[in-house]
């Protein structure tokens, strides 16, 4: 077990900047995500830590350890990639032998090794099997047991789930987990895919652009989004802008055009009369009887409804915003009971300020 460093490392193709002044600093034993839209550098990233790219700039440390100019077959990495790469003419237990018979482990240390790895992640009866034999996330196992069995210092995953059908992507989700927490590697995983680096990672780095926007947990990142980008990225939102009125120790008064907003004091610091946003989610909100005459209170009208079983969905438009672009908001029920609410309908929703992100207005 090891801990990752990123210093200022940046990664240029041609006159692009794939990876673009990046720091991170990864704990032992940390599932860690590299999270973004496509092209944001997060492959680069994940290639940098396996070796198979130098930076340009900046300085890549396991540990203490300077790796810039570590050779990949010298840096005690295990990468699991998205098409799963294995060798079609060998059984499952060749393909996780191989990287054994590489570094010349005895036969006896060998077949040990590979049933101990085969059984972590629960292929023990097919080992004798041939890959093609095999479902998509049997064949993502055989490849984690493949990484997992030279006891790399880092395990790299690479969208190891994109292949696979919604269904068997969210087991696949708590079988790493499961798997992760029993071998306490240091790991970095690789995904556009939100919910599955909300479900399942300690800590996440939100990437734009080859930059970093935000590094937290999944409950930091989705609470408390760094800025606009990370907001939107990480599922839906609704955005209200305003000026910052007063920001007392715990709260800060927001002043916008539906009314004065209580929320949280944010961490970033703001003087009075910046321009911020106001983000919240759309289960966020919720509708309640009184008007409104107190904080947090805004009046509505809804537009539309949708019902989706486990939720409802509503579009509604905020009285006082006009034709604003951000006039339009999105609520979520959860548990929907009996209709209770139409479309046309007058309503008045409530802001909890401990669901309010403040975020500066631009960026
Ligand atoms: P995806 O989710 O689509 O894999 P990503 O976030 O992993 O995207 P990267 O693959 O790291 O992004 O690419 C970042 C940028 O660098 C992109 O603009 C990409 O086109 C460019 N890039 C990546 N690899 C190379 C390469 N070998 N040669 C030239 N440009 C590259």
């Amino acid at each position: 077990m090891v801990s990752v460093h990123l210093e200022k490392v940046s990664k240029l193709f041609g006159t692009v900047r794939a990876v673009d002044n990046v720091s991170l600093d990864i704990k032992e034993g940390e599932l860690f995500f590299l999270l973004g839209p496509s092209g944001c550098g997060k492959t680069t990233c994940l290639r940098i830590v396996a070796g198979f790219y130098e930076p340009d700039e900046g300085q890549l440390r396991f540990g203490t350890r300077m790796m810039n100019r570590v050779p990949p077959h010298l840096r005690n990495t295990g990468m699991v990639f998205q098409n799963y790469a294995l060798w079609p003419h060998m059984t499952v237990f060749e393909n996780v032998e191989y990287g054994l018979t590489l570094r010349k482990f005895s036969a006896a240390e060998r077949r040990k090794k590979v049933m101990e790895a085969l059984e972590i992640v629960r292929m023990t009866e097919h080992a004798h099997k041939s890959p093609n034999q095999l479902s998509g996330g049997q064949q993502q196992r055989v490849a984690l047991a493949r990484a997992l069995v030279i006891e790399p210092e880092v395990l790299l995953l690479d969208e190891p789930l994109s292949n696979l059908d919604a269904k068997l992507r969210l087991e696949m989700r708590q079988e790493i987990k499961r798997i992760h927490k029993e071998t306490h590697l240091t790991a970095i995983y690789v995904t556009h895919d939100q919910k599955e680096a909300l479900s399942i990672a300690d800590r996440m780095a939100v990437m734009n652009a080859g930059r970093v926007e935000q590094v937290g947990t999944p409950r930091e990142v989705y609470r408390r989004p760094a800025n606009r980008f990370v907001a939107e990225f990480i599922g839906e939102t609704n955005f209200i802008p305003g000026k910052i009125g007063r920001i007392s120790p715990m709260v800060a008064r927001v002043e916008t055009p539906v009314g004065p907003l209580l929320a949280l004091r944010p961490a970033q610091t703001f003087h009075e009369g910046a321009s911020v946003l106001c983000c919240i989610r759309p289960e966020a909100l919720s509708f309640v009887a009184e008007h409104a005459t107190v904080d947090n209170h805004v009046d509505a009208v809804i537009e539309s409804v949708i019902y989706l079983g486990d939720q409802e969905q509503y579009q509604l438009h905020l009285d006082k915003a006009g034709d604003a672009e951000w006039s339009r908001v999105k609520v979520t029920v959860l548990n929907p009971g009996e209709p209770q609410r139409a479309p046309g309908q007058r309503v008045t929703l409530f802001l909890n300020p401990e669901d309010i992100a403040v975020l500066p207005a631009t960026g």
